[in-house]
């Protein structure tokens, strides 16, 4: 039997959480042999709520879960934990504008990458989901000065695979078949669904699906499904969440399928011209526990136009939480990032 790891999950009450915390415990996420150890972590008024959800995890009687700890806060939530699952950020409010949005969940964000630089286990892998996603994990990982900032990530894997989804209706065969499909870029709707590089059973994607399509319906499609979704069923994506959630860290620790590219958005290292330190979604493959951006790739003028309009919205969004970034970063690493001031 292998040792239990730990998985710190934030907003552990909330809506995409309740879909996925019973598929974690049941092994979906680090496979059916690794035992697991769950950290719950809400606000205080959530706790009633959480430690209801905890009893019915009990209830599951599931084999790989060794135990169930609940937290209001993150200090003691991010302890010793090897993975940590950021969902929990606050929704915008009546009223709110956007920089205001940006502000309160810089706040959330920076005490918990505080937390897990001083609590988690120093190689932790950390995923940030809750909105805007991207912003959120450059605050975290710019908080954390000993943790490498490429243990950091954000969710693009429902963009990615609501375009495979989308892709695989319109040519009418499953999902599975379609591989390569690329996000660049913020989890927003400026975001850069790409499908140069995509494709079917070997042919190209491109090849099968007419042009003026693909520009104007496909990609604003795939851009604001997620309006799309509570639009249809009054709150956002929750179970889709989850499964996305499970797939990108699923891959990050055993290693991507079949040799597929996926998207997430990882700390920028210059990579295709996008700025450096940004949290950008590029193509990526892992292995043995490490991702890496796939390189090489030829972009053409159109990829290069909508790659910089979804950097410029990152960039505003650094720009409006500069004041709450710690100026620089000690990076103690084995992955060559070192001790770079951003
Ligand atoms: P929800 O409102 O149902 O649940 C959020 C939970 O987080 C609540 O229970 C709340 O009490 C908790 N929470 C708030 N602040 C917290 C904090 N500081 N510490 C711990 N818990 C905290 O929302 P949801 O549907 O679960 O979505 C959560 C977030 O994920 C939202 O920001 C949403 O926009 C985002 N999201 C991102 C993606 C993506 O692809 N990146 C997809 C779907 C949703």
């Amino acid at each position: 039997m292998k040792k239990p790891v730990c998985i710190a999950v934030t907003g552990a009450s909330g809506g995409i959480s309740s879909s996925l915390l019973f598929r974690l415990a049941a092994g979906e996420m680090l496979g059916l042999d690794q035992p697991i150890i769950l950290q719950l972590v809400e606000v205080p008024q959530a706790m009633a709520s959480l430690s209801g959800l905890a009893l019915e995890l009990e209830d599951c009687a599931l084999p790989l879960l060794q135990d169930i700890r609940t937290f209001d806060n993150p200090e003691q939530g991010f302890a010793a934990a090897d993975y940590a699952i950021l969902i929990g950020a606050r929704p915008r409010g009546a009223g709110m504008e956007r920089n205001d949005l940006l502000t309160a969940n810089a706040q959330i964000f920076e005490r918990q990458g505080k937390a897990l630089n001083d609590y988690a286990n120093p190689d932790v892998r950390v995923l940030v989901v809750g909105n805007p996603a991207n912003t959120n994990a450059l605050i975290a990982s710019r908080n954390a000065p000993n943790l490498n900032p490429k243990q950091f990530s954000a969710l693009t894997r429902l963009d990615h695979n609501r375009a495979k989804g989308l892709v695989a209706k319109h040519l009418g065969v499953n999902a599975e078949a379609v591989e390569n499909v690329i996000i660049w870029g913020n989890h927003s709707s400026t975001q850069y669904p790409d499908l140069n590089q995509a494709q079917v059973k070997g042919e190209s994607v491109l090849k099968q699906i007419d042009e003026t399509y693909y520009h104007d319906e496909l990609i604003p499609r795939i851009q604001q499904r997620g309006s799309e979704i509570i639009k249809a069923r009054g709150h956002s994506s929750a179970a889709s969440a989850a499964q996305a959630i499970i797939d990108h860290m699923h891959d990050w620790a055993l290693g991507t399928q079949n040799d597929d590219i996926v998207s997430m958005a990882t700390y920028s290292d210059g990579s295709y011209g996008i700025e450096k330190g940004l949290f950008y979604s590029f193509p990526m493959r892992c292995q043995n526990g490490i991702c890496e951006i796939e390189q090489g790739l030829s972009l053409s003028d159109f990829s290069k136009e909508r790659m910089r309009l979804t950097q410029n919205e990152l960039l505003e969004e650094k720009a409006s939480v500069n004041h709450l970034l710690p100026r620089f970063k000690q990076v103690v690493d084995p992955l060559s990032v070192r001790g770079e001031g951003f």
